[in-house]
C-alpha cells in the first residue's frame, strides 16, 4: 500500500484528465494531475519557509492549516505530507480561542491560513509565538513545476503523517496521531468493504477536521481514483438538487443530523411540489449512503428510505482508530440499530468492563476493544493517556460500551463514561432509552442522561424537543415509554428545550447538558 499522495501519480499517468476535486466555491474542476503539481509546487514553498531546503525534509514538524473544505485543502494536505510533515488540520467552524487551543496544544512549525480567514489571521499570529511564520496560499497562483512530481515511492510509511483533534465530547479535546500506515489502511480497508471505484463520484458536505471527512470521504476516495466534490458546509437544498441534477453523482457521507435536516427540508419544501418526483429518483440511483459519528436514530433511517429508496449504511469508528465496524453493502446486512461486523483486517472483541474478561458468547454487554494497523500511534504529548487506552497485549480500550449477537453483528449502547446509566443496580443504556423516546410520534429530538442521586446511585433523565404543537407531560411519556421499555429504564426526570446543542458532528456532549439543566446532579 502506498500513500494517498503517492498512489494517485498512477491515476494522473493513466488518465491525465480524469477529475480529482471538484471545487463548488471556485466553481471548478481540478484533476489528478493538477492536484499533484499544485501539492508539488506548495511542499517546495512550505520547505523553504522553514529553511529544511538542504533536506528536503520536514522531518515529522507539524504544519497547522486553516483551509476551507475544497481544493486548496487537498492540495495542502498532499503538499505537507510529501513535504514529510505532519498534517494538523483546523477546524474552520472554530471561534479563535479554540483553534488557538489546538495550534498551542500541536505546537506546529508552520501555520498555514487560507486567504478566506485572512481576517482573523492577526489575532491568531499575536496570540502564537513570533518564531511560528504564518503562510498565506499564493503559491496556488504561480505554479513553477509543472511536471508530473515524483513523490517518493518508497516513502517511509511509519512516519507521523496527521494529528486530529477528537470532538471533545468527554474531555478536552486530545491530538491524536496517526501514520501512513495508518491512514493508508484505514482508508484502504473502507475501499475494500464499500468498494469504491474511479467512476464514483462522492458529493462531501463533511467539516474536514475529523476521520469521518479526511479518511472515509477524502482518503478513500482518492486513493480510488474517484472524484470529490467538495462542498464548503452543508445546506440541504443543495444536496436535493445536485443528487437531481448530477448523473454522475454515486455515494453521499454524513451524520445523523444531516439526514434529519435532509427528511426535514423534503417534507417542508419538496414534497408536494413538481420537483417531488425528480428529486426522490435523484437520490434513488445513489450507489451508497452512509451514516456514522452518532448512533442513526431508527425513525430518521425510515423516514429517508420512504423519500429516496436508500437504506443507510450505518458504520462505527473514532478519531483513534478510523473506522472498526460497518453494516454491509447488501441491503440485508443494514440491520436497524446495528453498526454492523468488523472491518477487514480490522480486530474487534467485547471484553467485561471491571475484570476484562474476553466475551465470547452472544448478547452480553461489553467494552468494545480494537486492534490493527488501523490503531492510532499516540495522543501527542501526553504519554499516560495513551498508555492507559491500551492493554497489556495492544488492544486499543474505545471506551464505548456493545452488544454482538448470534450472527456477530454489533449493537452500540454508548460510552461507558456517560451513556451507560447505572441506576437501583441496573445498567441503563441511554442509546437504547433513546431510541425508545424517538419511535413516538411526539418527540423530535431527545439526549437521555444519568443524573447523580443518594437514592439510585444515578437516575435516568431526559431532556426532550417535542416535535411542534406536540407535548407530552411526564407521567403521559412514562406511560407511553413503559409499553416499549422495563420500567426502571424510563426516565424518571424530564426537561422540555427548544434546540439541543450538538457540535459538527452531530454529537451532544452530556456532560454541559447535565452541568446547564441539573448543576446539583452533574
Ligand atoms: P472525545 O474523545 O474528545 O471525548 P469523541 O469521542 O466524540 O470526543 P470522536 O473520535 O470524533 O470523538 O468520536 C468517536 C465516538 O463517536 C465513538 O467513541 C462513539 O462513542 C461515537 N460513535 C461513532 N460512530 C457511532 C455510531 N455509528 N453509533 C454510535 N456512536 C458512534
Ligand atoms: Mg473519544
Amino acid at each position: 500500500s502506498l500513500p494517498v499522495f503517492v498512489a494517485a501519480r498512477q491515476i494522473a499517468i493513466d488518465n491525465p484528465e480524469h477529475i480529482a476535486i471538484i471545487d463548488v466555491s471556485k466553481g471548478q474542476s481540478f484533476t489528478y494531475t493538477q492536484l499533484l503539481e499544485n501539492a508539488a509546487a506548495l511542499s517546495k514553498l512550505i520547505i523553504e519557509t522553514l529553511g529544511s531546503a538542504s533536506t528536503g525534509d520536514l522531518n515529522e514538524q507539524r504544519v497547522a492549516f486553516l483551509c476551507p473544505a475544497g481544493y486548496d485543502y487537498v492540495a495542502t494536505s498532499w503538499a505537507v505530507w510529501s513535504a514529510g510533515g505532519v498534517c494538523v488540520p483546523l477546524c474552520t467552524s472554530h471561534p479563535v480561542k479554540e483553534l488557538l487551543y489546538t495550534i498551542h496544544d500541536s505546537d506546529p512549525s508552520l501555520v498555514i491560513i487560507h486567504p478566506t480567514f485572512e481576517k482573523i489571521a492577526p489575532e491568531l499570529r499575536k496570540a502564537v509565538s513570533l518564531h511560528v511564520p504564518f503562510m498565506g496560499l499564493d503559491p496556488f497562483t504561480r505554479n513553477d513545476n509543472p511536471s508530473l512530481p515524483s513523490f517518493c515511492a518508497s516513502f517511509p510509511l511509519d512516519r507521523r503523517a496527521l494529528m486530529i483533534y477528537t470532538s471533545g465530547t468527554t474531555s478536552n479535546p486530545k491530538g491524536c496521531v496517526t501514520t501512513h500506515e495508518n491512514i493508508t489502511f484505514q482508508a484502504s480497508c473502507l475501499v475494500k468493504a464499500w468498494d469504491y471505484r474511479r467512476s464514483d463520484h462522492l458529493i462531501h458536505v463533511l467539516p474536514l477536521h475529523h476521520v469521518h471527512g479526511i479518511i472515509n470521504g477524502l482518503a478513500a476516495c482518492l486513493l480510488s481514483g474517484a472524484s470529490v466534490e467538495m462542498h464548503p458546509k452543508f445546506d440541504p437544498k443543495v444536496i436535493w438538487q445536485r443528487w437531481q441534477h448530477c448523473e454522475t453523482s454515486t455515494m453521499f457521507m454524513a451524520v445523523p443530523t444531516i439526514y434529519s435536516r435532509l427528511n426535514d427540508y423534503f417534507d417542508a419544501h419538496i414534497r408536494g411540489t413538481d420537483d417531488e418526483q425528480g428529486a426522490r429518483a435523484g437520490a434513488q440511483t445513489l450507489r451508497l449512503v452512509v451514516s456514522g459519528s452518532a448512533a442513526l436514530p431508527t425513525p430518521i433511517k425510515a423516514k429517508f428510505a420512504e423519500i429516496t429508496g436508500q437504506i443507510l449504511l450505518e458504520r462505527y469508528g473514532m478519531t483513534e482508530i478510523g473506522m472498526a465496524l460497518s453494516c454491509g453493502l447488501k441491503p440485508e446486512e443494514r440491520i436497524d440499530g446495528s453498526v454492523g461486523w468488523p472491518l477487514p483486517g480490522v480486530q474487534v472483541r467485547l471484553t467485561e468492563k471491571d475484570t476484562g474478561r474476553i466475551i465470547d458468547g452472544p448478547n452480553e454487554d461489553g467494552m468494545i476493544e480494537v486492534r490493527g494497523r488501523n490503531v492510532f500511534r499516540e495522543y501527542w504529548r501526553r504519554p499516560d493517556a495513551t498508555a492507559n487506552e491500551f492493554t497489556g497485549d495492544g488492544w486499543f480500550k474505545t471506551g464505548d460500551c456493545a452488544l454482538r449477537d448470534s450472527n456477530g453483528a454489533y449493537y452500540i449502547q454508548g460510552r461507558a463514561s456517560v451513556d451507560i446509566i447505572k441506576s437501583g443496580g441496573y445498567k441503563i443504556s441511554a442509546l437504547q432509552v433513546e431510541r425508545a423516546m424517538l419511535a413516538l410520534a411526539q418527540v423530535q429530538e431527545v439526549a437521555v442522561v444519568g443524573l447523580k442521586d443518594e437514592e439510585w446511585g444515578e437516575r435516568v433523565a431526559a431532556i426532550v424537543r417535542f416535535r411542534e404543537g406536540a407535548e407530552l407531560d411526564l407521567p403521559s411519556l412514562r406511560t407511553e415509554l413503559k409499553k416499549e421499555l422495563a420500567a426502571y429504564k424510563v426516565p424518571t426526570v424530564m426537561k422540555r428545550v427548544d434546540t439541543i446543542a450538538r457540535n459538527a458532528m452531530g454529537k451532544v456532549n452530556k456532560k454541559l447538558l447535565v452541568q446547564e439543566y441539573w448543576p446539583t446532579h452533574a
